[in-house]
């Protein structure tokens, strides 16, 4: 499987919400998704970063405070479909888009991959669908972002299937074949938000790689096992599985120094994968 790490858009906030002991300075966070080209099941997705729609949703209020919180830049060639040419392909060539979790920066591109499947822990959405829309805020939600046929095209992890993960993925102890061929591996990162799932991912060079979504923001804070600023517990619906999931992380980290641990919006480990590996 061949693996690009990429990125559409990044939004700025203080450096010391993302990081105790941070700086006060604004710092870039870039919204990553990763391009996994598969010999079988063709081209895929992991998330897929920022798009136009995510400024579409939020023009009004109270939406408009989520711009406010996190100013976005996006520029046309950022865009997930048109990065995507640059590969040489098209939207319609992406047979699946795994979903670590349901926040905008994430899924804005959703409506772009009109001939993708969805794959994400059912629940990672299912205490979204029934919520009033007065509560999406609450949960950095944009409902406009799910496709109308977003249900059809949805094929959830089945719970009740999982794998026990051999002791190199410690103490990472279960996981779900994704595809069934053990090429990609999904694993709860619970705390950030309901149902997050990060991905174990091997490319053809045998180099394992492990998106671990924003269950860090900073790979400093799986270094330093140094967690987010106290407010940030206000924005997680488990704050002390937030804490034990980075807990697991950094031992997994101190473990596995061969492992590519990439959190989400941490424009070091980005920018470093994003320049063609040696
Ligand atoms: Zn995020």
């Amino acid at each position: 499987m061949k693996i690009n790490i990429l990125h559409a858009g990044y939004c700025t906030a203080p450096e010391h919400i993302a990081i105790q002991g941070g700086g006060w300075r604004s710092i870039h966070f870039p919204a990553m998704f990763a391009l996994m080209r598969h010999p079988r099941f063709g081209a895929m997705l992991f998330d897929t970063g920022y798009s136009y729609r995510f400024f579409d949703e939020t023009q009004k209020f109270p939406r408009r405070f989520y711009r406010w919180m996190t100013p976005v830049t996006l520029r046309e060639e950022d865009l997930i479909v048109n990065q995507l040419l640059t590969f040489g392909l098209r939207p319609r060539d992406i047979t699946h888009v795994f979903i670590s979790h349901f926040h905008a920066d994430h899924i804005a591109s959703l409506p772009d991959l009109g001939w993708s499947r969805f794959v994400y822990m059912p629940h990672a959405f299912g205490h979204l669908r029934n919520l009033p829309p007065s509560e999406d805020m609450k949960h950095a939600f944009l409902r406009g972002l799910i496709p109308p046929d977003f249900d059809s095209r949805s094929q959830e992890v089945d719970m009740s299937k999982p794998v026990f993960l051999p002791d190199e993925y410690a103490p990472f102890k279960m996981g779900y074949d994704l595809l069934g061929d053990g090429s990609i591996i999904g694993v709860e990162l619970p705390g950030h938000a309901h149902g997050q799932m990060g991905l174990f991912v091997r490319d053809e060079n045998d180099r394992l790689f492990f998106f671990v979504a924003d269950a860090a923001w900073l790979k400093r804070s799986i270094v330093e096992n140094r967690p987010p600023h106290k407010v940030a517990n206000l924005l997680f619906p488990d704050p002390e599985a937030y804490r034990s999931t980075l807990e697991n992380l950094h031992t997994y980290y101190l473990t596995h120094p061969e492992t590519y641990v990439v959190p989400s919006h941490c424009e070091e480990t980005i920018r470093g994968l994003e320049a063609p590996l040696e």
